[in-house]
């Protein structure tokens, strides 16, 4: 730290990234995106907007946010574009948290909302999870603060129904409640049908899952045109062309041919069930999935022997030092070969252990 760093961040914890190895030698399970790249027509439409790179991009994507409203079944006036969901969830921090109304989320969830709150300097209140890690959804009535919820929630890769993420509606009306929705593409119930009937809901999903342009950066905020409005005011207080040419151009083009993202989330699924079956078989326990990776610990090894294990043998997935989940692993689903590789390594590695 410098001496010239404000007193405001000095307690400042930044979020810590997965890793992004420079190389290519690993299989790279670490950081949940996409295994299948995007198409050639995405590729066509970057290529072809790049002539005007000497331009600014819309700084109200309005192109991009047509195409993405229509697929959507909302308005224009209910959506906001936005480097990654990352921004939309930080705007959504500066916007609707401060002293009287505190960052409401759960102990176990992305890591990135304590740091919001402190970026932000919002105070912010943890709620555990229960033991087998799903969410009581009367922790979550009443509550004097702005609710961040992310369903399926990471890393536990557990979801809520609809009908409970309404259940908390219900009982925070005056109050805002975000609902970020990163993995809903692989198998859970989207609240975006709520928004009309809500006008405490925000919902914020992102291209980089489902849609795989994760390099791209690009996210999406959905909710009544008042809070958009309200988005965009601190948008536009930040940095107005938040989305460039080159993602909004990929945006496009990636909407335009969404059938084949579904087709690979499709896949995507196909492949959990299948390498699911295959873990368990080895012992290791998991919540069911709802989402692109899984969240597994083995009875017999520490997460950590597992994790710096895999990674001796070229395989990176997460682990995390937190006290309640240390146990466990967090794996990408990737191509049904790379999880051929996972599966065969894992196997070796117990075997090692005497555990098979
Ligand atoms: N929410 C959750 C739950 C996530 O896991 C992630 C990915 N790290 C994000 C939001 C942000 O993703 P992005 O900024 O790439 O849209």
């Amino acid at each position: 730290m410098s001496r010239f760093f404000s007193e405001k961040y000095q307690a400042l914890a930044p979020y810590v990234p997965g890793e992004q190895p420079r190389d290519e030698q690993y299989i790279k399970l670490n950081t949940n995106e996409n295994p299948y790249p995007p198409l050639q027509e995405v590729v066509d439409a970057v290529t072809i907007e790049s002539r005007k790179l000497q331009l600014y991009s819309d700084p109200d994507s309005r192109d991009l946010r047509k195409i993405m409203a229509e697929r959507l079944e909302v308005t224009e006036d209910e959506v906001i574009m936005t480097n990654g969901s990352d921004e939309v969830l930080n705007f959504a921090f500066m916007a609707f948290c401060d002293k009287h109304n505190p960052a409401v989320f759960a102990d176990i969830t992305y890591g990135f909302y304590t740091v919001f709150a402190q970026i932000n300097q919002v105070p912010y209140e943890q709620i555990p999870l229960k033991e087998d890690f799903t969410i009581n959804i009367s922790d979550y009535f009443q509550r004097a603060g702005t609710i961040f919820i992310a369903n399926p929630n990471a890393p536990t890769t557990i979801a809520l129904k609809r009908d409970e993420i309404e259940e908390i509606l219900k009982q925070n009306l005056y109050n805002v409640v975000v609902i970020d929705e990163a993995y809903v593409d692989f198998g859970a119930e989207s609240c975006v049908p709520l928004i009309r009937k809500y006008d405490n809901l925000l919902v914020t999903q992102t291209f980089s899952k489902s849609r795989s342009m994760a390099g791209a950066r690009l996210g999406i905020g959905i909710g009544n045109p008042d809070l958009i409005r309200d988005l965009n005011n601190i948008r536009n207080s930040t940095n107005p062309y938040n989305v460039n040419r080159l993602t909004a151009a990929a945006g496009i083009a990636c909407l335009e041919h969404d059938e084949y993202n579904k087709m690979n989330c499709g896949i995507i699924m196909e492949t959990r069930e299948r390498y699911g079956r295959k873990l368990r078989e080895l012992g290791f326990e998991m919540p069911e999935s709802r989402t692109n990776f899984f969240f597994a610990r083995h009875p017999g090894i520490s997460g950590e022997d597992v994790y710096q294990e895999l990674r001796k043998r070229g395989i990176l997935v997460r682990h995390f030092n937190q006290e309640r989940i240390r146990d466990y692993n967090r794996i990408t689903i990737g191509t049904p070969e790379q999880m051929d590789a996972v599966i065969a390594n894992l196997k070796a590695i117990l075997e090692n252990n005497g555990l098979l």
